[in-house]
């Protein structure tokens, strides 16, 4: 694969003036996808996260809150840092631009920026006044044009600004027109997506304006000092971080290694500061002389039910809600699912849980469970003997089950793809690759190689195979679920250690291993629609259907009354697991889904069906029937099947129908 790369990266600084919001989970998760990815590659990674502290905004809320600016911005942070905790956020370093090394290291910076001068050889900072619109919420001064009339309000925050007039420090941005020009055209600076790269180059077609460093009549900050009723403002303040968190303060080696000597230095953020990030911050630091970043990467919004995203109408997503429905995995996995990384996207309820059903428990936990049922059942529980590469037997599942080469292949598409921050593209590479296995199993029928002693080999070649490719599929699912990653290792007998290049091989699980004990990795949900279907559908409410023609009755059949037919509770179930029951012929013990619950059912069909071969399937449970006990396995309901020639037939649909839904 490539070679060893040191790569930065980081989030935005978030600001604590409240709590996270959806927004900064989204980012905080793609950068740490994005970061465990490049150690998947082998590359040496820095990944970056903080939050920013100063400012009027927080003068303004701690005063309202009756606490010191420090209390609160301490107790903010923590709240970052344990959602970042919940979300298994792997950062190397959380800064705070409270630390006393930030604020050395901005002032180390600020140093450097008073005795700099432009290419035009002047100097880069210089006292100036300046008036103009003031947003207190924003911290900015606003140009007329953006501000909404009547009454100068701005139009992120719905209030009026505040004609200003202060003298302060400035920096000469105009001076680094072409500078920045030749940066970002050359790719030097690389602006992602495309759409962002021209809005930033418009900007500056439209000529730049010097902005002002910093504040008079603010106190929560790092004084100018120069000016010591001054603050430095946010532009210097915040955006610092990136460097002061390393240690620019003291030159530390960390600094040195992930800034300096980096290969890659890439800041993720919101497409609402590309201006700062992609402006500011690298004339900043290029009149510092200190290297600038070599990417910047603008995500799009998100939207909840077509709406804006917003506190006031209460259109907003909680991330811990999320978590507490359908766990860590499904939240990591649905936010870069569902949209396409860089782009606008609309969250629904709908599709989050329909996505977990269908990627998550049907398609990757069926699949687990089914391999490792198999394995259970033929293999004594055992990895089976390791095929050689080139298979001495033509194999009639060669091209249902991935050979290693083009499992090479596909590990290299899914690489670059989260390496070009295509989220949504490495997991639909993955999944299809999934769809692919859990085929091949259909195709190869196991089930019935196992009944032929002299098909043995052949047995054990696939079932090594797709241990392997779950295996592997797992390792390049681990840098968006992380914890499924583990959980499925754990089952296939493997540590628990985070999955490192190594794991990519082809043939690491060695024959003989123990498989460790099956666990569900992601039960089905009900969906909202499922659940309002089936309540406005009781039994009650049922039109009485017209009574059957006398020849439906079976001979000799006494005619019962609906009544009788309504104490029947028939409902759609999905196997979920299926094993035959010990030391008897007929008996398989099913684990149903129905939708709502989960059963354990014994059903007399071991003759006419093996076992995994109907997990997934939808078939029809008389529900309020007494549990028994069948050979000592106790059932919950029984399933419907029809008997031809002393052979089972089970009852299914004919469409696909969710778990629980009444039949009658
Ligand atoms: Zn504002």
């Amino acid at each position: 694969m490539s070679e060893r790369r040191t790569y930065y990266l980081t989030t935005p600084i978030y600001y604590v003036n409240d709590v996270p919001h959806v927004g900064h989970a989204y980012t905080t998760i793609a950068a740490d996808a994005l970061a465990r990815s490049r150690k998947l590659r082998g590359h040496d990674v820095f990944l970056l996260t903080g939050t920013d502290e100063h400012g009027q905004n927080i003068e303004r809320i701690a005063r309202e809150r009756g606490i010191p600016e420090q209390q609160h911005c301490d107790e903010i942070a923590a709240v970052f840092r344990r959602l970042w905790d919940r979300l298994g956020i792997g950062y190397d370093r959380f800064i705070r631009t409270t630390e006393d090394v930030h604020k050395r290291g901005v002032l180390k910076l600020w140093d450097r920026l008073v005795g700099a001068r432009t290419p035009d050889g002047r100097e880069a900072i210089y006292r100036g006044k300046y008036a103009g619109w003031y947003c207190p919420r924003c911290e900015a001064f606003k140009d007329e044009d953006e501000l909404r009339q009547p009454g100068n309000v701005c139009p992120d925050h719905e209030r009026p600004c505040e004609w200003t007039e202060e003298e302060n420090f400035f920096f000469r941005l105009s001076a680094y027109e072409e500078w920045l020009k030749a940066q970002i055209e050359s790719g030097r600076l690389r602006i992602d997506p495309e759409g962002r790269r021209n809005e930033v180059l418009g900007v500056i077609r439209q000529g730049l304006k010097d902005f002002s460093v910093s504040r008079a009549r603010v106190k929560w900050g790092i004084p100018v000092p120069q000016q010591p009723d001054h603050v430095l403002y946010v532009w210097v303040d915040a955006l610092s971080n990136y460097v002061t968190a390393l240690g620019f303060a003291d030159d530390a080696p960390e600094y040195r290694k992930f800034w300096e000597g980096a290969d890659e230095r890439l800041h993720m953020l919101g497409k609402d500061i590309i201006r700062f990030h992609c402006l500011y911050w690298p004339a900043i630091l290029h009149a510092a002389g200190v290297p600038v970043p070599t990417r910047e990467f603008a995500q799009g919004w998100m939207t909840k039910d077509g709406k804006k995203l917003s506190k006031t109408t209460g259109n907003v997503i909680v991330t811990d809600t999320l978590i507490d429905r359908l766990g860590v995995d499904a939240v990591r996995y649905f936010l870069l699912r569902e949209g396409s990384y860089g782009q606008d996207w609309d969250f629904t309820d709908k599709a989050f849980v329909g996505r977990y059903n269908s990627d998550l428990a049907n398609d990757l936990g069926n699949l687990v469970s089914r391999a490792l049922t198999m394995v259970g059942r033929y293999c004594e529980g055992r990895v089976p003997t390791k095929p050689g590469l080139v298979a001495a037997v033509e194999m009639r599942f060669e091209e249902d089950l991935q050979l290693p080469g083009t499992v090479k292949h596909r590990t290299g598409v899914v690489l670059d793809s989260y390496e070009a921050l295509d989220f949504s593209g490495a997991l639909s590479e993955i999944w299809s690759w999934i769809a692919q296995l859990n085929q091949s199993i259909v195709n190869v029928t196991p089930w019935e190689l196992a009944k032929d002693p002299a098909r043995r080999q052949e047995l054990e070649a696939f079932l090594y195979r797709l241990l392997e490719a779950v295996r592997i599929a797992a390792v390049l699912v681990s840098p968006v679920m992380p914890g499924a990653t583990l959980r499925i290792l754990r089952m296939l007998g493997q540590q628990g250690a985070p999955p490192n290049p190594s794991d990519l091989a082809w043939g690491v699980l060695e024959p003989g291993t123990a498989l460790g004990a099956i666990e569900p990795l992601f039960p089905r949900v009900e969906t909202k629609t499922e659940a309002e279907a089936k309540e406005k559908s009781p039994v009650s409410d049922t039109p009485v259907p017209t009574p059957a023609p006398p020849a439906a009755a079976p001979a000799g059949g006494e005619k019962i009354d609906i009544a009788d037919f309504a104490k029947l509770e028939l409902r759609a179930a999905r196997i979920l697991e299926a094993e035959k029951v010990p030391g008897s012929k007929r008996l398989i013990k099913l684990q149903v889904d129905l939708g709502d619950e989960r059963r354990q059912v014994v059903a007399g069909i071991a003759e006419s069906y093996e076992p995994e071969a109907i997990v997934g399937r939808n078939v029809v449970i008389v529900a309020n029937l007494k549990p028994a006990k069948l050979m000592g396995v106790e059932s919950n309901g029984m399933v419907l099947a029809a008997s031809r020639d002393g052979k089972a037939v089970l009852c299914t649909f004919a469409a696909d129908v969710p778990p629980g839904t009444k039949v009658k």
